[in-house]
Order: structure tokens, then sequence, then C-alpha cells
């Protein structure tokens, strides 16, 4: 056996070295490596008939946090349902590292007040362009969210100089879904309907617990709590400078609609936003086209005047906010398109041709899901490319847009909006307040009594001024607002283009809430809110008990919730010693029990000292069964439901077999129809439906029939109450031959057209169905109707309880053909049989938003 030498020993070590040295190399390169998004789900996403569901889409996310420190991901909180909603962060490791420090660079560019011109100029070279992107708001619409992990593998795992310089220039937030739980339902319902008949079709329910698609009408009043953590990143801590929403469209027109917006445009953004969607929108086309896609529109089809969804409502956060719309395939189910079915007809594309803003026609064939991700993907690519090659560019306009919208504010003839403190329903101004500030905007509250021209304003009252960044989100939501009248809203003839959404989102007049246009600065011992006005009720003990104010909204869930735990509830009919119709009176309960729900609900308890003996009636605990039908689900059903929950009523959901089966005064008081059109109630569809509902298996197929029908006549007949919102009404007045008539039935829209706005109306406040209410204020018109009684021989069984004014019916929005509306009556409630059908014409609960009507529905239940 041959000895190894000393010098073959040290020979041995080295080599030893060498492979350790390279073992460790060789583990330092694993860890870089990032793993793909093939690898993990074991797919390319976007494949035929495959979706990722979102929590493989979370583990996957969670990985590459692992894989690189190019990424930060944050769970937010629980969707509705319980689900993670994920914000994701990507940027350079030293960017994610600072990240503390760019956000308040970033505040300070987007509130430059009371900063030095020459301090901006320094942050803009320190800070960082920020733009965020959120995918599937619209759970069907599922390329956004199937492209935001390939999207993320690029910029983690590319390593060119373009990628490079975005991770160095830009933070990017991504929201991978908008709408977790509705991704998962519709996930899990293209995999059950996979390769049987119903493959690609649509849910037959909402894809939101509540507000299916409807989640795209809350950057506003900001209801669901998804739109809480959305508000939260865009609207608080990062302001970015961009913003697109990716969603999907109708299948047969162009591919892929990318930024600008066409016209109308809302009013009072600062000009430099709507040049930015063309500057962003050009890029982003540029790319398209350069990477050979056709089928691309921009400046067309989408209006800069929609809803307030949060691709239209923050521009005026002074964010430039756009929105892409992929043609759909079916779900993820190839969809083959003939040339002779593509068809323009858009605004501003009136046919399927080439033109300026669309000059690569499709020429039809198969559309697959794959096709949306790339184009999806090269469209994100571009916004984040645009952003890090003229980083300064788009601070500075940050700064400019914040700094000149503040100006405009100063220089214009309204200078702030007073809110008074003492209202009708003061809780409900907090309540507006408070949403106020989770949109960021700046407010003050009087420490003291204060004058402003002529008018006094107590303490306690709200100030807020339009010499800030957000000066123009204020307008749009405070400000009295007039939809155009011109080329870009009516045809030549002068028929009206129905608007994108209402005609008018007007916050205050929704609520009920009085707020005064101030036109010289109010001056006063001013306190900046910081945070969230807390409520809590205060309970004075009396000899004989308590009383609750009927005027306050919030006083129906203190009745609910005292009737829950047993505690018996009067209501009052006639005025007696200070107490209105409609005020409450509790004569005993636990203090600790009151304690609690006047602190939860905000109510005081004001002490009681007489018994009341006449004029006075006990509240019984609501029984309320609510309409609830299949075929795609009905938003207005899910934002009632929404409602009763937030008011603590309880109720049951109503479904077609329930009332088919009959018996319903076992078991309801009050039956709500909401707004829906009454062939979809009965389950006649009408042809333009059939298409879509036939996609549906069988046991998701609608309707109450005649059985139906006949039942809930029973049930009115036998005592019930039946409440049919906006145009269920039609289905009550046909059904029940009642004598009404909606008086704006199959007008000419150039003879009738009012496309959701706000109309002046009086309450009769005696009735209990208005008990609480003011004597006049604003309701909700959008698919409205209104009536006339037409009845004449028992026409004293019919009573008006909301009725239009005489003159000048429109606050804001659009109305044409006042005629038809002027002094008609807006809500009727019809005694019939032992029960009674109340027909509420217009939007009593109008997403949650219409909190100054929302009593009238409340009074049909606690009663
Ligand atoms: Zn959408």
């Amino acid at each position: 056996m041959k000895q190894t030498t000393k010098f073959q020993h040290i020979l041995q070590f080295f080599v030893l070295v060498m492979v350790g040295f390279g073992f460790l190399a060789q583990i330092a390169s694993a860890q870089k490596k990032v793993t793909s998004p093939e690898e993990f789900f074991g797919f390319q996403l976007g494949s035929d008939k495959k979706i990722a569901r979102w929590d493989e889409i979370i583990h996957y996310f969670e990985v590459l946090e692992r894989e690189s420190d190019k990424i930060k991901v944050i769970d937010m909180g629980p969707s509705t349902m319980g689900n993670p909603f994920l914000l994701v962060i990507i940027s350079s490791d030293e960017n994610l590292a600072n990240l503390d420090r760019l956000r308040q660079v970033n505040a300070t560019l987007s509130d430059p007040r009371r900063v030095a011109e020459e301090e901006i100029k320094k942050l803009i070279k320190e800070g960082k362009a920020v733009m965020c992107q959120s995918m599937s708001l619209h759970a069907t619409e599922i390329g956004g969210t199937q492209m935001a992990p390939e999207l993320t593998y690029d910029l983690l795992s590319r390593k060119d100089e373009e990628t490079q310089r975005i991770l160095d220039n830009v933070v990017f937030f991504m929201i991978p879904s908008f709408n977790p739980d509705g991704q998962i339902m519709v996930t899990d319902w293209y995999n059950k309907t996979l390769g049987t008949e119903y493959e690609g079709s649509n849910l037959p329910w909402l894809y939101h617990k509540y507000v299916g698609h409807d989640n795209n009408r809350d950057g506003d009043f900001l209801n669901m709590i998804e739109s809480v953590y959305a508000a939260k990143i865009m609207y608080r801590d990062w302001v970015p400078q961009a913003y697109i929403d990716h969603h999907h469209m109708g299948s047969s027109g162009a591919r892929f609609y990318i930024p600008p917006y066409c016209d109308p445009i809302r009013p009072y953004a600062d000009p430099l936003i709507w040049r930015e969607h063309s500057w962003y929108g050009a890029h982003i086309a540029y790319k398209l086209e350069e990477n050979g896609k056709s089928g691309i529109l921009n400046a067309a089809q989408f209006p800069g005047w929609g809803h307030f969804g949060w691709h239209w409502i923050t521009p005026f956060h002074n964010i430039a906010g756009m929105l892409t719309e992929s043609a759909s395939a079916r779900l993820a189910s190839p969809l083959y398109i003939h040339p002779e079915q593509l068809e323009g007809g858009a605004r501003q594309f009136p046919r399927y041709e080439a033109q300026s803003t669309f000059p690569n026609p499709w020429p039809g064939g198969w559309w697959r899901l794959r096709d949306i991700v790339e184009q999806q993907k090269i469209s994100a690519w571009a916004l984040l490319d645009l952003a890090a090659r003229n980083k300064e560019t788009v601070l500075w306009n940050a700064y400019l847009k914040a700094k000149r919208q503040t100006e405009r504010g100063e220089q214009g003839k309204i200078k702030a909006y007073i809110v008074p403190i003492n209202q009708h329903d003061p809780l409900t101004v907090t309540k507006m307040i408070n949403t106020l500030l989770l949109s960021g905007i700046e407010i003050q509250q009087a420490e003291k009594e204060f004058q402003v021209g002529n008018a006094i304003y107590p303490e306690g009252s709200f100030v807020i001024t339009l010499a800030q960044p957000k000066m123009g989100l204020i307008r749009n939501l405070l400000g009295r607002t007039f939809y155009p009248e011109n080329e870009w809203t009516m045809e030549a003839d002068g028929t009206p283009l129905q608007p994108y959404d209402l005609a008018t989102h007007t916050m205050n007049e929704f609520m009920g809430v009085r707020v005064d246009p101030a036109d010289q600065e109010a001056s006063g011992d001013f306190r900046i809110l910081s945070e969230q006005i807390k409520i809590s009720g205060e309970v004075e003990t009396g000899g004989m008990g308590y009383m609750l104010d009927g005027r306050l909204n919030a006083s129906f869930k203190a009745v609910n919730l005292l009737i829950d735990k047993g505690i018996a509830v009067q209501r009052i009919d006639k005025p007696n010693s200070g107490l209105n119709p409609g005020d409450f009176i509790v004569y005993k309960g636990p203090e600790s029990v009151i304690e609690e729900i006047a602190q939860e609900t905000g109510v005081d308890f004001k002490a009681l000292n007489n018994k009341i003996d006449a004029g006075i009636h006990e509240v019984k605990k609501p029984r309320v069964g609510m309409y609830q039908r299949y075929y795609g689900g009905n938003m207005d059903e899910g934002w009632t439901r929404f409602l009763l929950e937030m008011f603590a009523f309880p109720y049951i959901s109503l479904m077609d077999a329930e009332i088919k089966n009959g018996n319903l005064n076992a078991k309801y008081d009050t039956i709500i129809l909401p707004q829906d059109s009454p062939d979809i109630i009965i389950g006649e569809i009408p042809p333009q439906y059939r298409r879509y509902i036939s996609a549906v298996p069988p046991e998701y197929q609608s309707g109450i029939g005649q059985e139906g029908i006949a039942a809930l006549k029973e049930f009115v007949e036998k005592g019930g109450m039946l409440v049919t919102l906006g145009e269920a009404s039609s289905f009550a007045i046909e059904k029940f031959g009642l004598g009404i008539r909606n008086v704006v039935d199959n007008l000419d829209s150039k003879e009738f057209f009012c496309p959701g706005s706000t109309l002046k109306v009086k309450f009769d406040n005696t009735h209990p169905l208005a008990y609480g209410m003011p004597e006049e204020g604003f309701v909700v018109f959008y698919s409205s109707e209104a009536f006339a009684i037409t009845e004449s021989s028992k026409s004293e069984q019919y009573e008006s309880v909301v009725r239009y004014q005489d003159k000048d019916l429109l606050q804001s929005g659009w109305l044409i053909g006042e005629d038809h509306l002027t002094g008609m009556p807006a809500m009727v409630n019809v005694k019939h049989g032992k029960g009674q059908v109340v027909l509420i014409g217009f939007r009593t609960q109008n997403r949650c938003q219409t909190h100054g009507t929302f009593k009238l529905l409340f009074n049909t239940m606690i009663r």
C-alpha cells in the first residue's frame, strides 16, 4: 500500500476546500433562483381549462418572498368571507429596506402644503415612483389574478437593464386579487362545470358575499372590508402617482381597451391627470403593438365620467387612475369568434374598422385566457417601465397636481364646505365624516361656536377646506353635480346617451346630510381630525326608563339589539311630552346591556320620567323574508342583506321554492322584493337574457312562477307586508291588480330621462312608514318608478308616503322631463286584504349609500 505524502495530504485538503466552496457557491446561487410559476403550479398560467386558485397563489407569493429580497407580501387582513387580502410590494432590496422613509417622501410630494420648493426638489431626487395595480376586482374577469404571479416572477428573475431600472426607480404595489372570495367561488364553479355542457358559464350567484359586480361602486363609501384595505393603501398610506385596475369586458369588440378614457370627463381633476392617462396609455399601446398584439383600442368605449369605483375615483385623489379591459373568453375555456361577429358600436368606436385609436383590428379566431394574460402583462409592465424611465417627471407632476389643486381650492368661489353637527341625524353626520377621513381628506372640527357670513355653527361642527390636494374629490362628493348635456352625452337627434353609472355621486345628498358651501374661508378654534370619530351614546337614567330618538338611523340598530336581548320597546304614535311619532321608549332593562348598546350604536338613551299611556304601541320582533334569486344573483338583494346586517335586523333569505310552498305568514311579517325586473322575479325570461340563462344548470334557474305569485297574494291578504323596491313595484302593480300606474313606464328617453339623480321630495312623517324622516329631502332615482293612483272605488286604501316636489326637482345628476314626476307619489302604501303592499319606486337603500332614506325601509320591519 502506497503511503501518501504530506504534499498529497495538502493537495487533498485543497481539493476538499475547493469542492466545499463550489458547494457553498451552488447553495448561494440556489438561493438566488426564483421558482417559476410553471414549476410551482405545474402549468403555464393562462393555459386552457386551468385556473390557479387563490390559496395556491398565496402560497406562491410566500415562496417568492422566501426566495427573493425584492418582494414583500403583506396580509392586509381577512376578506368578507375570511380569506387573506394580499398586498405585494416589489422593488429593489434597498428600496424595500427603506420603505418608511420612501413613504414619508411620497406623503410630502402628494401633500406639499407648507413645504418649500427647494425641499421638494431634493425629495424628488430621493423618492421613487409609486405605482399601484390591482387584479380581477370582478372575479369572473380572471385574467389579472392569473397574470399577477407571472408578472412578479419576471420582475424578480429577469436580469436585464430594463428590469433593474424598474426595481431601482419604482416601488410597485400590487393587489393580486381585489376579491379573493370571488376568485375562489369562480375557480371552484369552473372546475365543477368543466367538461359538462355548462363549462365556462357564469356563477349562478353573486361572486362576492354581498355585492358582486358592485364592488367597483364602493370606492367612495367604502362599505366593504376589501374597499377599506384598498383605501388604506391608496388613499392614505401611499398615494401612488398612477394606478391601473385590470378588468375584462365583452367578447365581440376590441381585444383590449387601454387608457386613456374618452369623453365626457368628470370635472375638478387636475388637467395633468388626463394628460397622464394619455401618456401612460400611449406607452402601453406602443408596447402592445411592438409585441405584435392586435385589436388594441384606446380613447374610446370607457368615458372619463363613470362611477366612483377605483379606477374612476382615484383621479380625484391626484392618482392617474386607469383601466384595462380585456375581451373575455369563457373563463379559462377558449372561445371562437367569427370575423362577422366582431362589432364596434361603443362610444367613439362606431364600427369594427381601423381608426386612429384602433389601428390594427384583430381578425377573429380563437380567443384564450393566455391571450388575456399576455396582453395584461405587457400593459402592466409598460406602466412600470415608463415610470422607471421618467421617475423625476412623474414625481414632479405628483407635486404639481397636489399644489395646483390646493391653489384652485384657495382661489375658487367655494372655499370650504361646512357640515353642521346640529342636524336631523347627527350620527349619520359622524358616519359621513368618518368615511371622508378614510379617503384621506383633511377635516377640521370646531372646538367652539363659529361664524361664517351670517351663519353661526355650534361647537362640534366640521369644516372641510378646499385648499387641500384632494379638492377635486371633495368637490365631487359634496358639491351639487350636473351631468353635462352636450355632443358627448346626446345623439344628434337629442336622444340622451346612458351615462356609465349614476349621473351623480353626491355623498351628502345620498346620506341626507346638510353641507353648506361657504364662499369665504372659515376661521375659528378648529382642530384637525387625526383619527376616526368615536361614537358612544350616553345613558341617562330616568324614573320610568329611556327615550330613543326615532330620527337616528342608529336607533333602529339599538332597537334590534334591545329586542334581541328580550327587552321590550314601545314606539310613539302621537306627540307627547317632547316625544315625536317614531321615537322609541324602553321602560326597563338591565343597565349593563343598555350601556353596551348605547356604546355600540352611539345612540343616547335619554331619561324618561313619565309613563306614556296613549298613542304608543309595542314594537314586535321583526320577521323578515329577503327574496333571493339565482341567475347570477341580484346586487340590490346583496346590498339589502348587507344593510340589514349593518343595522342588526334579523332576516331569512327567501328562495323561490319556499315562496312557492306558501304559508308564508307563519314565518314572516315583512317580505322584501329587491329592485328587479318582474319577469325575472317570476321566471319568464325576456329574450335578451335567454342566452345567458340557458347556460345555467336547471337547479339554478330561478323564478317564483304562478304558485309564487299566489303565495305572495295570500301572504298579503292574511296580513303580511310586501315591500317592493324600484322596478319590483311593477310586479305588485300587475300581479295584485293594484290601482296604480307607473307614470314613467315606456316613455321615450327624449321625453323622460333620469339616469341616477337626486330629486327633491316631501316625506309625510306623520305616516308610520315615514316616522323619523324630515319633512323634505332627497331620493335617488335610478331605473326607478313613480306612481299615479288610478283606483277609484277604494282609493282610501292608497296612501302616498313620499311625493315629488311641485317644481325644481333636480338637486344633482340629470333629469329630462321633470313634468312627468312633479307632485307625483314616489312611495305608496296600499292596504290589501288584511295586509299591505308598500311600493318604494326610488332607490331607498342604493348600495348602502342612501342613508337619508334607509328609515323608509326600516319602518317596514320595525313597526
Ligand atoms: Zn370589470
